[in-house]
């Protein structure tokens, strides 16, 4: 946090305005907007609020599939369970780690063939990047299925100029205290649907009926952003850009000092994609390496350097065994070899440099032992 967060929070606090609502709620969501290339945003308690919100403004009934990348984290396919919904997980493509846009086509041309096409595709961007969506747009266009854009790891990014988020009919993001930027817990909706903008204020606030007493027709859900919150975002907002040129400059220092080790091979960045680099993930070959990414993984803790596993699919989780899953092995094998390491803004170069180190060291041990 920064010295604008912390005017604002208290310019919020002497205002009085502590509640879900207030103008830096309102201001919040006319800058994020903006910055997001979308008409509508809406500021919620969470990411993974959000995600609920996209789904019931579709009107996703229970038992209905959705189609979701298996790589992420488990709130996007917690959602799709709160109304009932079926995910169905595809795999990743090695290109983007993201959705692979052929399963995609594969898949959805079956369901076509049988009648029973998914009620919507919820696409993540994982890791600070976006998926393929020059074809995965094309593709759910032409089956009238739509897309709802889970970019809560990839506020920042674009793909071909267009921001992280303006993909699909939805947009999420999330201000999770471990993401690029944060509001301690928050989350947003974006939309260019002035009538969606409006439903999803109205569901997040118990969808109170306009009505001097306490009228409800449908179910709601207290999740709207505090006051209090949407000013800390505003701030944030502010440093988001130098946020990802330090994220970015972190992956080039380990891409430069790390990428000639055997084995090593960093999450690309395809022509035309631009990554805020939120986490560096690489993938280590064991057979080239020496060790395995968990041996790695395992000598960073030692240095009390933390360090994480690529997501475990969704497809490999228990609580989604039951779940029909459209897999390549992509996400699996990225899931078994790759690591994420430390990637924070505020992390030094000394920092780093102990990082590098380890796992430098780990490659030259092994090499000598192998000898
Ligand atoms: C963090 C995250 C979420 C959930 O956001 P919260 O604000 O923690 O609820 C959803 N999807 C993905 C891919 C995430 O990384």
């Amino acid at each position: 946090m920064g010295s604008q967060e912390r005017a604002l929070l208290l310019d919020a606090f002497d205002s009085n305005w502590i509640a879900p609502l207030g103008p830096h709620v309102d201001a919040f969501e006319r800058e994020f907007a903006a910055i997001s290339g979308r008409k509508h945003a809406v500021a919620v308690s969470s990411g993974t609020a959000a995600l609920h919100l996209c789904l019931r403004l579709l009107d996703v009934q229970p038992g209905r599939e959705i189609f979701t990348s298996s790589l992420t984290f488990v709130a996007t396919a917690n959602a799709i369970r709160y109304v009932g919904a079926k995910p169905v997980f595809i795999d990743s493509d090695r290109e983007t780690w993201n959705m692979d846009p052929h399963l995609l086509a594969e898949e959805l041309e079956r369901c076509a063939k049988r009648n029973a096409l998914p009620a919507a595709v919820m696409v993540v961007d994982v890791n600070g990047q976006c998926a393929n969506y020059r074809m995965i747009s094309g593709i759910c266009e032409t089956y009238g299925v739509p897309v709802i854009e889970d970019a809560a790891e990839s506020l920042g990014a674009s793909l071909d100029g267009k921001p992280a988020g303006s993909f699909g009919a939805v947009g999420c993001f999330s201000f999770n205290g471990n993401k690029i930027i944060t509001t301690s817990g928050g989350g947003m909706l974006v939309t260019d649907d002035e009538a969606w903008a409006k439903q999803a204020r109205y569901l997040s606030t118990q969808a109170r009926d306009p009505a001097a007493h306490y009228e409800h027709s449908v179910l709601g859900y207290n999740y709207r952003m505090s006051n209090l919150l949407a000013a800390v975002g505003r701030g944030q907002l502010q440093v988001l850009a130098d946020r990802v040129s330090r994220r970015r400059e972190i992956y080039a220092t380990y891409q430069r000092e790390l990428g000639s080790l055997p084995g090593i091979e960093f999450m690309p960045e395809p022509e035309g994609f631009f990554s805020t680099r939120w986490l560096t993930a690489l993938t280590i070959d064991p057979q080239q390496f020496g060790t395995t990414n968990e041996q790695v993984r395992l000598s960073l803790e030692e240095q009390n350097i933390e360090a994480r596993p690529v997501w475990k699919p969704m497809h490999l989780q228990p609580a989604f065994a039951d779940c029909r899953s459209i897999d390549n092995g992509v996400s699996q094998s990225l899931f078994a070899s790759g690591i994420c390491l430390p990637s924070g803004s505020s992390m030094s170069d000394n920092d780093q440099r102990r990082v590098l180190e380890c796992i430098r060291s780990c490659c030259v041990k092994s090499v000598v032992s192998n000898t």
